[in-house]
Parts: structure tokens; C-alpha cells; sequence
């Protein structure tokens, strides 16, 4: 087999891979309780990360559950997100029983405002999910400010930051929790997986639980000390993520270059809004180009005619969507509880003017990169 690393082709894979794959069919550990590429690869992720420890599981979805329970969030507390987010961010605190509460994103970053967060507290608020949307890491000071001041949980929602830090930090365990994902359009994948990174080990200990039937670490094969679901990773999986940890500090740097090519490619073009340069971001995660532009849709239709036809015009905000409120107000009126909603118009417009490339397109050549420059900015101006 050879290297399939052809240009903007997600994932790519090689020898390596197939490799390790082999090697665990052959070993016949294929799941973690008798295999240790699992663990192998959690220790190797968490020093990626500078995290004291990394639990690997099914998806970053359920992380963000396992996260929250493990930091004893449960029936009717409130949790605070964004709502400029994928869905899981919300769904999480569902699953656990949870209200999620919505506060505002930052226009300009489509970021969680930190402001909106604390406008956004109660007396039942237990936890704030932070999202480092496409990459870009949250303002971390002003949330671990907010979770000291309040004795709320922080929780990063890392699963597009692979790679990403603040203030040369990496995220993840910055806050109390931090969640990632491995599916397969992540900038580190293994087709679907998850992990939860923490510096606390008592938080380690309850994820690892959580994680594993309500197991604890050395105890007995029977011995259930909690109630805990089964969301391990296979061996195969984790085989298959520690090549691609080996291969993302190359690919990043690639990534890193074409965003910042693109950036100064397209940051004076007229109808194009980026966000703004923050000094405190020291790695972007580099998940997601995003633009804000005029007239969206005549955009899309050109950048789709001239070939780049992945290019997507993003979330609908969570907080507009009635699965999440229905059940969100099913568990407040059970409860007799308000359902804490406020109004969160950055949110609304950015759903309307926002589009991003996805982080393929950040693997191409320099000339390529130049030319899907020129498309955005034939696009925009076509579009005016
Ligand atoms: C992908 C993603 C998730 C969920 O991860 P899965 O592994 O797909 O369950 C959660 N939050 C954000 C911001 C994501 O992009």
C-alpha cells in the first residue's frame, strides 16, 4: 500500500497505519481490558496536551456527558453553552438530565462572551461549556475567573482544537475538564472516539469510571463502586490514533500556513470579515477557516460553480432548535423549575453570514491555497 496523502483528501493514512492495525489483530487483544494501546495512547495524548490525564471513549459527544457527570452535574442543574455550536455541546448536559442554558457568542469570534456567560449564572447554574470553535481557543482566563468566582466547572469542548493553546497553554486541561473528539472529520481521527483530559486525578478517576461499568482503577472485574456506562475505545482505534498524533504536528504546521496565507489573502477583500488577530491564541487548532460575508447564499452558489463545493454554511444556533428546547423545558417543567432562556442575537446573525472551509482545504499546496483565495474573493464581489 502506498502513502495516500494525496492533497486535501481527508483522512491520510499510510504503512504506519496499517501497520498498527495488523499488529492488535494479530495480538488478539482487540479491546482495551486485555490489550494496552488504549493506554499507551492516552499517555501519549495527555503529554500532547500537557494534561495530567487523558480517558479515552466512544465520541466526543458522550465525553462531554461523562465530563459533566464525572464533575457531579446532574437532574435539573444548569449548564451554561453557546449556542453557535454543534449540537452535542447542548445535548450533553440532556443526557445527563441537565439544563442547558444559552448564553451569547462574541460576533467576532464566534466565541462564548464571557460577559454573556456570568449575565447568565443562577443560584442551579453547575457548569459553563466552552467550545474553542474551529480551533480557536476561548478567552480560558476569563472563564477559569468565572468558574473560581462562581464554584462552577469549567469544561472545554476541544473536540475541533486539537493541537490549539492559550497563552501557550494547550487547551484541554486548562479548565477542570477538557473533551475531544476523534470522528472523522477532526483534525485527529480514527473514524469515530473521544477523551477527556483533566489535571485532578479524583476527576480521572470518576471519568475512568464513568467509562468503565463503574470499574476503579486496579479493582476488581466485579467490582462496580459507581453506576457507569461501557464507552471504551477499541484497540484498533487506538492504534490507529497514536500514527495520526505522529502525523498531526507536521500536518498542523502545513494547516497553519495555508490560514494564515489565506488570512492575508483575503483580510482587506471588501464583504469579508475575519476573526480578529488575538495574541493570546499561541496555537490555533485550525479546524475550520471561517468568514463572515454579505450575501451568503449567491456566495455559496458561486464558490460551489467554481469547485469547492465543501464548503458549509454552518450551525443552526442551538438555541433555535426545538429538540434541545423541547427536552430542555421537559426536564425544567417536571421540576418546577423556569427555564432560563435569554435572547442571543449574535448567535442569530452569525447563522445567517457566516461559511467555513473545512480543514481538508488547509491541506493543499501554496498555489492552491491561492486559488481558493481567488474564488472567495471572485465569489464575494460577484456577489455584491
Ligand atoms: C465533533 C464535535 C463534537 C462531538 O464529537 P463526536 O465525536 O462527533 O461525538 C462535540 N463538539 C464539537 C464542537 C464538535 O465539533
Amino acid at each position: 500500500m502506498g502513502d495516500h496523502t494525496m492533497t486535501s483528501e481527508w483522512p491520510q493514512y499510510g504503512d504506519d497505519e496499517a501497520k498498527a492495525l495488523l499488529e492488535v489483530l494479530n495480538s488478539g487483544n482487540w479491546g482495551s481490558t486485555s490489550g494496552d494501546v488504549v493506554a499507551t495512547f492516552q499517555q501519549e495524548f495527555a503529554e500532547y496536551q500537557q494534561a495530567g490525564h487523558a480517558i479515552c471513549l466512544a465520541n466526543g459527544t458522550l465525553a462531554i456527558a461523562v465530563a459533566l457527570r464525572a464533575a457531579g452535574v446532574g437532574i435539573g442543574d444548569e449548564v451554561i453553552v453557546p449556542p453557535y455550536t454543534f449540537i452535542a455541546t447542548a445535548s450533553a448536559a440532556l443526557f445527563v438530565g441537565a439544563v442547558p442554558v444559552f448564553a451569547d457568542v462574541d460576533a467576532d469570534t464566534h466565541l462564548l462572551d464571557p460577559a454573556a456567560a456570568e449575565a447568565a449564572i443562577t443560584e442551579r447554574t453547575k457548569a459553563i461549556v466552552v467550545v474553542h470553535l474551529a480551533g480557536r481557543p476561548a478567552n480560558m482566563d476569563a472563564f477559569t475567573t468565572l468558574g473560581a468566582k462562581h464554584g462552577l466547572t469549567i469544561i472545554e469542548d476541544a473536540a475541533q482544537a486539537h493541537g490549539a493553546a492559550y497563552k501557550g497553554r494547550p487547551v484541554g486541561a486548562i479548565g477542570d475538564l477538557g473533551t475531544f473528539s476523534f470522528q472523522s472529520s477532526k483534525n485527529i481521527t480514527a473514524g469515530e472516539g473521544g477523551a477527556v483530559l483533566t489535571d485532578s486525578a479524583e476527576l480521572a478517576g470518576a471519568v475512568y469510571s464513568l467509562v468503565n461499568v463503574g470499574r476503579v482503577p486496579g479493582g476488581g472485574w466485579y467490582q462496580h463502586e459507581a453506576v457507569g456506562y461501557n464507552l471504551r475505545l477499541t484497540e484498533f482505534q487506538a492504534a490507529i490514533l497514536r500514527v495520526q498524533l505522529r502525523r498531526h504536528p507536521a500536518l498542523q504546521e502545513v494547516r497553519e500556513r495555508n490560514a494564515r496565507l489565506l488570512t492575508d489573502l483575503l483580510t482587506d477583500v471588501d464583504g469579508i470579515q475575519l476573526a480578529p488577530e488575538d495574541p493570546s491564541i499561541t496555537a490555533h487548532g485550525r479546524h475550520l477557516f471561517m468568514l463572515r460575508v454579505r450575501n451568503r447564499a449567491a456566495v455559496l452558489e458561486s464558490l460551489t460553480a467554481a469547485g469547492i463545493t465543501r464548503v458549509s454554511s454552518g450551525y443552526v444556533p442551538l438555541h433555535r432548535n426545538h429538540a434541545v428546547l423541547q427536552e430542555a423545558q421537559a426536564i425544567t417543567t417536571r421540576l418546577g423549575q423556569p427555564y432560563p432562556e435569554a435572547p442571543c442575537p449574535n448567535a442569530d446573525r452569525v447563522s445567517t453570514d457566516t461559511i467555513w472551509l473545512p480543514q481538508p482545504y488547509l491541506l493543499g499546496t501554496e498555489a492552491q491555497t491561492h486559488a481558493i483565495a481567488t474564488a472567495i474573493t471572485a465569489a464575494t464581489q460577484a456577489a455584491d
